[in-house]
């Protein structure tokens, strides 16, 4: 059987923590479809256009080490607003979405355009310092040297290219349920959503 739950929301909001521990406690695969935009952009950094960037993506594209730099992520959102990338993806994301035993995928369009169908759809948000704060500890932890502010533009600009683009623009599915993590911890924030998606299996 399968059965899909949708996270969707801005950068740094907790999606991918969440998903995780989701996908974690339900026994469920975990899709990061982030990965697949940021590794699309990391091939133009060795020349190829973001078509054939997104047209040649293997597997083991997603296993670079410099996938969740600043840079890939600025390079992933701009190939992100390119009609023909986002259509090469799209069937990879859509048959793990429907894989048998269950599937959660964290994005920007999963409950818009990915999976409209998805049993579970969240929309995951948090004020923009809090989630600057986030991401600048990840970033420092492993190494990278860039200030809080720097991340907070970089952020915001990104938000804004990916609210702004005319395909699969990053907005909330009219369906979806809306966490605000800006107050919450992260055991508080996945035991909500994890009653939500035991209230809809029921
Ligand atoms: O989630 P993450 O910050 O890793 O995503 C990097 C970029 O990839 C986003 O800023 C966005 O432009 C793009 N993306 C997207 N659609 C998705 C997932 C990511 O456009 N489903």
């Amino acid at each position: 059987m399968s059965f899909c739950i949708a996270i969707d929301g801005p950068a740094a909001a907790g999606k991918g923590t969440i998903s995780k521990a989701v996908a974690k406690h339900f026994g469920f695969a975990h899709l990061d479809t982030g990965l697949l935009y940021r590794a699309t952009g990391a091939k133009t950094f060795e020349g190829l256009t973001p078509i054939e960037a997104a047209e040649s993506l293997v597997a083991a594209d997603l296993d670079r080490d410099d996938l969740r730099s600043g840079d890939a992520g600025q390079a992933a959102s701009r190939v992100a607003a390119v009609p023909e990338v986002r259509a090469a993806l799209v069937d990879f994301q859509q048959a793990f979405a429907r894989r048998e035993g269950g599937a959660v995928l964290d994005g920007r369009d999963i409950g818009t355009v990915i999976c409209p169908d998805a049993e579970v759809k969240l929309y995951v948000i948090a004020s923009d310092e809090v989630r600057a704060q986030r991401r600048h500890k990840e970033l420092v932890e492993k190494g990278e040297d860039i200030t809080l502010e720097d991340v907070l533009e970089d952020l915001r600009e990104r938000d804004e290219r990916d609210a702004a683009r005319a395909t699969a623009p990053l907005k909330p599915a009219e369906d979806a349920t809306v966490i605000d993590t800006t107050e919450m911890g992260i055991e508080e924030a996945v035991a909500k959503v994890i009653a939500l998606i035991e209230a809809r299996r029921a």
